[in-house]
């Protein structure tokens, strides 16, 4: 029986870099993981993939609209779907690769089969042979992340009604896509499958896309979508696809109640979202306690309800982010380590990898509005930026949101090609608690598109230079 410091259950960007942040402390420890490769979903069915098909894709877009007007001759692009899988699944392997030598790096175990907690300090395995193993340790961290949430009465095959896992391994591009869910993946998935060919219609339960993300920039970010060629069903719930014909007819009918219609559709796209994992950990006999949401409850220090079980991730409370499951894995870490390790959850951006991308940080308008902070606005647009100008990439602008007292900026939303790195300026700054005038001050190369966040934050002392 072996014996560690902690192990960590899951692979995932919580579990692997929490392992990685233990053993750089001292710590003897062991990863345990269920599925042949390491990487969870973030790097094996995630972001991962999605990002490979998603660069591939928009090259694919470019090559055939807009090379030409920069001057660029090139015969009409042909999509070989079997080589961009290719392309995706060397992605997938590298990265799962790099994960296998950082474990090996940093002495870590790590153990292939089923973690099942049997109660502190202790984890049973059961390996895909059968094998069972019972393993010792001080601490361990829960770290099973989540899985895709299915909708009553549509049983997804991963073939013609898929989940993202199908949606990132179809062989022939369908002629028409029907995505249920106006979320983050459901976009970014659509958008992949709209480049390549196919028609791409999105039914959404609320009257929003990408619920969550500031109201001005997410109805911006559908008028774009509406021109690249996506036909929104807003408000609206599908509750049925008949499967009968070679053709799925999904019925749709309004959220408030009403008559319903019917979609036709190759393949249906069942994008409504994450729940957490936490099958055959043997949860309940063991007495950790989950909230009415089915994830794991700590406290302030990632604890459970059980001495020694802590939980980070997707499994717990908290956007569904993988750099959410990393910050919480390096925190519980330094927690375990007896330093004071800390996650701040006022500044954790969010991306959309859509053309334009959208990513935010910090508070939206709407939950200032909620809470009742008086705040200001600096806006700066695309179409007055130099640089956006010359490469005819004007699309979205930049908006800051700044205390009204004390200038301090509250909030960011960008909807712009490489917003999800102009971003992270807008983070750091956040962090140190900086102020409007800060962003507004310092010095921005030009010509960049980051100009333009610099520009946002002189708007919001109304004193923006190009606009
Ligand atoms: C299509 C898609 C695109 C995404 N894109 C992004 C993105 O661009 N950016 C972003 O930040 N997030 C993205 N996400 C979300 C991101 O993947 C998750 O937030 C992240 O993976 C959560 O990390 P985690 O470590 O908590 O869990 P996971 O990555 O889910 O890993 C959990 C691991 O635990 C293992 N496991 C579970 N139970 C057991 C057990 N009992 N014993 C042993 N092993 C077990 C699982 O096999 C898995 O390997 C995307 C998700 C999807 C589906």
């Amino acid at each position: 029986m072996a014996s560690y410091d902690l192990v960590v259950i899951g692979t995932g960007p919580g579990g692997y870099v929490c392992a990685i942040r233990a053993a750089q402390l001292g710590m003897k420890v062991a990863v345990v993981e269920k599925n042949a490769t390491l990487g969870g979903t973030c790097l094996n069915v995630g972001c991962m993939p999605s990002k490979a098909l998603l660069h591939a894709s928009e090259l694919f877009e470019e090559a055939g609209h807009s090379f030409a007007k920069m001057g660029i001759k090139v015969p009409t692009p042909e999509i070989d779907l079997p080589a961009m899988m290719n392309f995706k699944q060397q992605g997938i392997d590298g990265n799962v690769k790099g994960v296998e030598y950082l474990m090996k790096k940093n002495k870590i175990d790590v153990i292939q089969g089923k973690g099942k907690i049997l109660g502190t300090g202790k984890v049973q395995v059961t390996a895909n042979d059968g094998a069972t193993q019972t393993v010792e340790t001080k601490n361990i961290v829960i770290a099973t992340g989540s899985d895709i949430a299915r909708l009553k009465g549509i049983e997804i095959d991963e073939k013609r009604i898929v989940s993202s896992t199908g949606a990132l391994s179809l062989d022939k591009v369908p002629s028409s896509l029907l995505v249920v869910g106006a979320g983050v993946i459901g976009l970014e998935l659509g958008s992949v499958w709209r480049r390549l060919g196919a028609k791409v219609t999105v039914v959404e339960f609320l009257d929003r896309i990408l619920p969550g993300m500031d109201g001005e920039i997410a109805k911006q970010f559908q008028r774009i979508l509406e021109k690249q060629g996506f036909a929104f069903k807003l408000g609206a719930k599908v509750t049925g696809v008949d499967t009968s014909s070679a053709t799925l007819s999904a019925t749709i009918e309004p959220a408030a109640g009403g008559a319903a219609e019917k979609i036709e559709a190759d393949v249906v796209l069942v994008a409504i979202g994450r729940v957490p994992y936490t099958d055959g950990l043997g949860l309940q006999e063991a007495g950790v306690v989950l909230d009415n949401r089915g994830r794991v409850q700590i406290d302030h220090h990632f604890a459970t309800s059980v001495p020694g079980v802590y939980a980070i991730g997707d499994v717990v409370a908290g956007p569904m982010l993988a750099h959410k499951a990393e910050d919480e894995g390096v925190a519980v870490a330094e927690i375990l380590g007896g330093q004071a390790g800390h996650v701040n959850y006022d500044v954790i951006p969010g991306v959309v990898y859509t053309t334009p991308e959208v990513a935010s940080v910090g508070k939206t308008e709407d939950e200032l509005k909620q809470a009742g902070t008086a705040y200001t606005v600096g806006k700066f647009p695309f179409t007055a930026n130099g640089r956006s100008k010359v490469n005819q990439t004007t699309d979205g602008f930049v908006k800051i949101l700044a205390d009204a007292k004390t200038d301090r900026v509250l909030g960011a939303h960008i909807i712009g090609r490489e917003a999800g790195e102009m971003i992270h300026e807008a983070a750091v700054l956040m962090e140190f608690g900086g102020s409007a005038e800060d962003l507004a001050r310092t010095c921005h190369a030009h010509p960049t598109r980051s100009e333009a966040v610099k520009e946002a934050a002189l708007a919001v002392g109304k004193r923006a230079i190009h606009m």
